[in-house]
């Protein structure tokens, strides 16, 4: 299966995907896609919306000590519901599919969710900083929210305009 990540403003990074039913053999061919799509990209995150698949799953993979991203860390997450949120963090997050712009973001500190693995089986995951983060801004992906979404109005704007001449630039280097 070959993937290809999908890159704002495209409008499918606006659509609110829909909830897996089936923990067949195409939500693991699509799953077993998207992992090195997201490690050789140099994420630690990814929605199946983000390659065009308006399904709720993503999948992350949270460096570790050393920077690494083994294969035994990966978390595959399909149906997630946040049970719990309490604190405050800010980090400086990235997206796949805004290329090359980072900002300062406030979420929660710690959660905890439900959702199920690619089997269908029921799991609860308790996370806190980087894990907490990405899971967040995964799961805006889910509702076709965008990190960028959360920038004031002024770090919008200016945002705008720096991507719109940034993508010109790259669309000329091809
Ligand atoms: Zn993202």
């Amino acid at each position: 299966m070959k993937l290809t990540i999908v890159e704002y403003p495209d409008k499918r990074l606006r659509e609110k995907s829909c909830e897996v039913k089936d923990f067949d053999d195409s939500l693991h061919e699509l799953l077993d896609a998207m992992n090195p799509l997201m490690i050789s990209t140099n994420g630690i995150g990814l929605a199946a919306i983000q390659v065009g698949h308006p399904i709720r799953a993503l999948i992350l993979n949270i460096p570790d000590e050393e920077g690494e991203q083994p294969p035994e860390n990966l978390l595959e997450i399909i149906n997630p519901v946040m049970t719990h949120k309490s604190g405050e963090t800010t980090y400086q997050e990235g997206c796949l599919s805004v290329p090359q712009f980072y900002e300062d973001i406030k979420r929660y500190e710690n959660i905890i969710i439900n959702y199920q693995d690619r089997y269908g089986n029921t799991k609860t995951l308790e996370a806190n900083g980087l894990l907490a983060i990405a899971i967040q801004h995964e799961m805006d992906h889910l509702e076709g929210i965008l990190f960028i979404d959360k920038l004031s109005y002024a770090r919008r704007k200016k945002f705008e305009k720096e991507y719109k001449k940034m993508q010109k630039e790259r669309k000329n280097s091809k």
